[in-house]
């Protein structure tokens, strides 16, 4: 959908991602969602005095390796400040974040959208300590500090999408990266991946107009929505001769509309200060090695191989490579020596069916919590392949395994499902059908080729279903000829 007015559209999103990290960013409380209230805390979460923070090396690691691989200049010396302001979800009214040497800066990401590749810019990325939580309950409001001090990664882009499908695009996809660099859950429900949006219009060629931003954005769709109603709100303001106001605007999805919150504040309004209680993070040229080493292709990169090398159709790649377990798993069965385009089918079709009955997802392949293991795959598909089971049999196979935890060829066996036992036996079976029909023999014989099918299925009602249709095709051809 294009923009339907003579105006130049500018978005940028600010995304914040909580870190999956075992502790917070300054003290040793347990960094962790949906737990009681109040339950993970200590003096430096909650900001008592004369507490001294101590940095989570594990939370610089993950940084750093999402500013790589976002090809961020990785900095080499990174500062933290402190941002102040009140509000009380911050225990010590002010926020350790970066702003003079943020991790990374000057990085850029490549995503798919309109039938293409698009590039976007990030203008910096940097490591803050989130705040606590607010909860508003019956005309009284509570605080969690449990959120407290929990490593938040924050990427800015650069005002550069054109359409809010641009940001959904992106999004989407910057999720699923860093869900595969194993760095943030990426679940916007529960806030561990959250996303501002700014969006500004102006006449063409003008450059930047005034900005607003919009925020409470907890779905990708609703980033896209809330862009659109916005772009056409500053359109009319401005068609009618008003001014923008450079402000933060609430998206409230149960009206659909963005409703102003509060005017904008500057960066200089946070009195911005180094922080004295942290030095400066330099690391050393093994820091950098082991970063450089951590990093992964990524799922675009992967999507196009999977289509490239294996054949798979751009559907069947996005599905696999929407989680990486999926991707890993699907190439493992492949290295065991199935066909790669039957692999998929399967993961997407019967397989996918499977997972759902039993409350698992894609997710879970190749994992401990699924006894579909890649092996067990292969041999599925193997034996179908060497037709010593048909299809139907094989989904009935496939939902053995999840069910009893055994080799397919084990449950085969146990259940007589071979389709392969005897071609003897089975011509023996056929023929005894043929016998007790003569009408349905004269009535083939005359050119009809309906009664075949009756055929088929007493033959296969007399095996319990393990015959292969196609062997019974071919036997009555052979016996009636
Ligand atoms: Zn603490």
């Amino acid at each position: 959908m294009a923009a339907s007015t003579s105006y130049e559209t500018f978005i940028g999103l600010e995304i914040h991602i909580q870190l999956l990290t075992e502790t917070k960013i300054f003290c040793g409380c347990k960094s962790k969602f949906g737990d009681k209230p109040n339950s993970n805390v200590c003096p430096v979460c909650l900001g008592y005095p004369g507490v001294l923070p101590a940095l989570n090396e594990h939370a610089v690691e993950l940084s750093y390796k999402v500013c790589r691989a976002m090809n961020c200049d990785l900095a080499k010396e990174g500062m933290f400040e402190r941002k102040n302001y009140f509000y009380p979800d911050l225990t010590k009214n002010y926020q350790i974040s970066q702003f003079e040497k943020p991790f990374g800066r000057n990085g850029y990401f490549e995503y798919e959208s309109g039938g293409g590749i698009k590039r976007i810019r990030f203008h910096e990325i940097h490591l803050e300590e989130d705040a606590g939580k607010m909860i508003h309950q019956g005309g009284r409001s509570f605080c969690d500090y449990n959120r407290a001090g929990t490593c938040l990664l924050e990427i800015v882009t650069e005002p550069e999408f054109k359409e809010p499908q641009e940001a959904e695009d992106f999004l989407q996809a910057f999720r699923r990266t860093v869900r595969h660099l194993g760095v943030c859950d990426g679940n916007m429900e529960e806030g561990s991946l959250r996303c501002d949006a700014n969006i500004s219009i102006n006449t063409p060629g003008a450059g930047l107009g005034v900005k607003t931003e919009v925020k409470n954005l907890n779905s990708s769709r609703f980033v896209k929505k809330a862009l659109q109603y916005e772009r056409r709100r500053q359109e009319k303001v401005l068609k009618s001769g008003g001014k923008i106001i450079q402000e933060t605007r609430l998206w409230d999805e149960d009206k659909s509309v963005t409703e102003s919150m509060r005017t904008k504040e500057e960066a200089h309004d946070y009195r911005y200060f180094p922080e004295p209680d942290l030095p400066p993070f330099r690391p050393d040229q093994a820091f950098f090695d082991m970063i450089e080493k951590s990093q992964i292709e990524l799922p675009l990169a992967r999507k196009q191989r999977l289509t490239e090398d294996y054949g798979l159709t751009p559907d069947q790649a996005d599905y696999i490579v929407e989680e990486k377990a999926a991707a890993d798993y699907f190439e493992a069965v492949v290295a065991l020596g199935a066909d790669a385009k039957t692999a998929a089918k399967w993961i997407m079709g019967n397989v996918a069916k499977e997972l759902n009955r039993i409350d698992l997802s894609k997710a879970d392949l190749g994992t401990e919590k699924c006894a579909l293991s890649a092996e067990r795959l292969t041999k599925l598909l193997g034996m179908l392949a060497d037709n010593k089971i048909h299809g139907k049999i094989a989904a009935q196979t496939l939902a053995a395994i999840f069910n009893e935890d055994k080799d397919p060829e084990v449950i085969v066996k146990e259940q007589g499902w071979d389709s392969s036992a005897d071609e003897g036996d089975l011509e023996k079976i056929v023929q005894q059908i043929l016998d007790e029909n003569p009408r349905v023999v004269e009535q083939i014989r005359g050119g009809d080729q309906k009664p075949r099918g009756f055929v088929v299925g007493k033959v296969m009602k007399a095996t319990q279903g393990t015959a292969n249709p196609q062997s019974v095709q071919s036997i009555i051809g052979k016996l009636i000829g």
